[in-house]
């Protein structure tokens, strides 16, 4: 049986969604980003600036989706009287997910948005040390942008290596303290304890530069657009079969179908789309009316967290193409706790035993077993994420399991 092909083509940028925000300035120099921007308003009081966060409803575009005014507060409250109890602000442009690319693309298209939203959160929490951890490719984009402005050049750049976790908060402080971009246990928060013990801040690029434009132009204007429960507008990376990756800045609340036209994909000839990655889950093809909010995405058990979309082609079987992701993820691990070590292979090589076809009829329940077993025990969030991911293929291709168990395959394979 075939798997979704895993080559990783370098992205590119399609023309925006509707409203063209994030790349507006057109080049990344910053002569272009003051030219169409202006400075950043670091006169802010952290009062004002919180608040027109809050007022915005600005949250992460990392993954977790967080409100990013709360995050920001709650490392300012934590802050001690010293440098050395001072918070830290990292700007995380890591991305080990394989299919999303639109960090990498905001920092080649739009560092300076992205540099001002860190040094504006830095000014927020009252940060004395800012730090910028993303591939080498991004970091010499954003070094050419800070040797053009003075203000930044206290910030301190890392470079990520690349691999699944390394872009785990956690993980981050842990690559710029040690050097090895491993998952930390975090009983402690950051916001309390992260960077050399001090209230630490991990903020995605793209919610930075987002900050930036808050900032701005003000929390009515962020949500002059999109909906509700989505507001402002959010970088997509969209692929398919006969799609290489691309990046769209969509309006908050798009639907799937929507989003997937806009790169060129035909709608009409998919099997589901996977909504939020590898940790994410698979919307079927019957439901791409769905919009890109919580609210909305709840019931699939996903979110539009970093904004990825993998359209399946309806000639691939799904639970094939999921075995490859779920063997992806097994071997992902840091490979530190025991659901890592033990449960994610396991639960991969039970759900690869059901697509070979003909298995027991108790390997759907044995791969919901496994899942309940490493959901909530790792020092990170991974076994949860796969976990999740491997339950929506059970449920977004029922009739594929009820076939495979049969002996057969609804798909015929090219
Ligand atoms: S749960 Fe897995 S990925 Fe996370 S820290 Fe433990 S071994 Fe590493």
């Amino acid at each position: 049986m075939s798997t979704v092909e895993m080559t990783i083509p370098r992205a590119a940028v399609a023309p925006p969604m509707g409203v063209n925000r994030l790349f507006a300035a057109g080049a990344p120099d910053l002569a272009s980003h003051l030219a169409r921007f202006g400075p950043a308003p670091l006169g802010l009081t952290p009062g004002q600036l919180l608040g027109e966060l809050e007022a915005s409803g600005l949250d992460g575009r990392g993954g977790a989706g967080f409100a990013t005014w709360r995050k920001l507060a709650a490392a300012r409250t934590s802050a001690g009287p010293t440098a050395y109890s001072a918070p830290v602000v990292i700007a995380n442009g890591a991305e080990g997910e394989p299919m999303s690319a639109k960090d990498e693309i905001l920092l080649r298209h739009a560092p300076h948005l992205v540099l001002d939203g860190l040094l504006l959160a830095a000014a927020v929490t009252g940060a004395r040390e800012v730090h910028l951890y993303s591939g080498p490719v991004q970091l010499a984009s954003v070094r050419r942008a800070i040797a053009e402005r003075s203000d930044a050049r206290g910030v301190i750049l890392h470079e990520a290596p690349d691999y699944f976790v390394s872009g785990e908060a956690s993980a981050v402080v842990s690559a710029i303290e040690t050097g090895v971009a491993i998952p930390r246990d975090r009983r402690v928060r950051l916001a309390v304890s992260g960077l050399g013990g001090r209230p630490t801040v991990v903020s995605n690029v793209e919610t930075l530069a987002h900050v930036a434009l808050v900032a701005r132009f003000g929390a009515a204007w962020f949500r002059s657009v999109g909906t509700d429960d989505s507001p402002g507008t959010r970088l997509l990376t969209v692929s398919g079969d006969a799609v290489d990756r691309k990046v769209i800045e969509a309006t908050g609340g798009l639907p799937l179908a929507e989003a997937l036209g806009a790169v060129g994909i035909d709608t009409s000839r998919l099997r589901a789309v996977l909504v939020g990655g590898y940790h994410g889950a698979w919307v079927p093809a019957s439901d791409l009316w769905v919009r890109l909010s919580n609210r909305e995405l709840e019931p699939y058990g996903t979110r539009p967290g970093a904004g990825i979309l993998v359209a399946l082609g309806e000639q691939h079987c799904g639970l094939a193409a999921s075995v490859g992701i779920a063997r992806y993820l097994a071997a992902q691990s840091a490979r530190q706790c025991g659901p890592c070590v033990n449960g994610l292979p396991a639960m991969a090589e039970v759900l690869a035993r059901l697509a070979a076809g003909g298995g027991s009829a108790r390997l759907p329940d044995e791969v919901r077993r496994l899942a309940a077993v490493v959901t909530g025990r790792g020092a990170c969030r991974h076994p949860d994420g796969t976990a999740r991911f491997v339950l929506s293929t059970l449920e977004a291709f029922e009739s594929d399991v009820r076939a495979h168990l049969a002996g057969y395959c609804e798909v015929t394979h090219p």
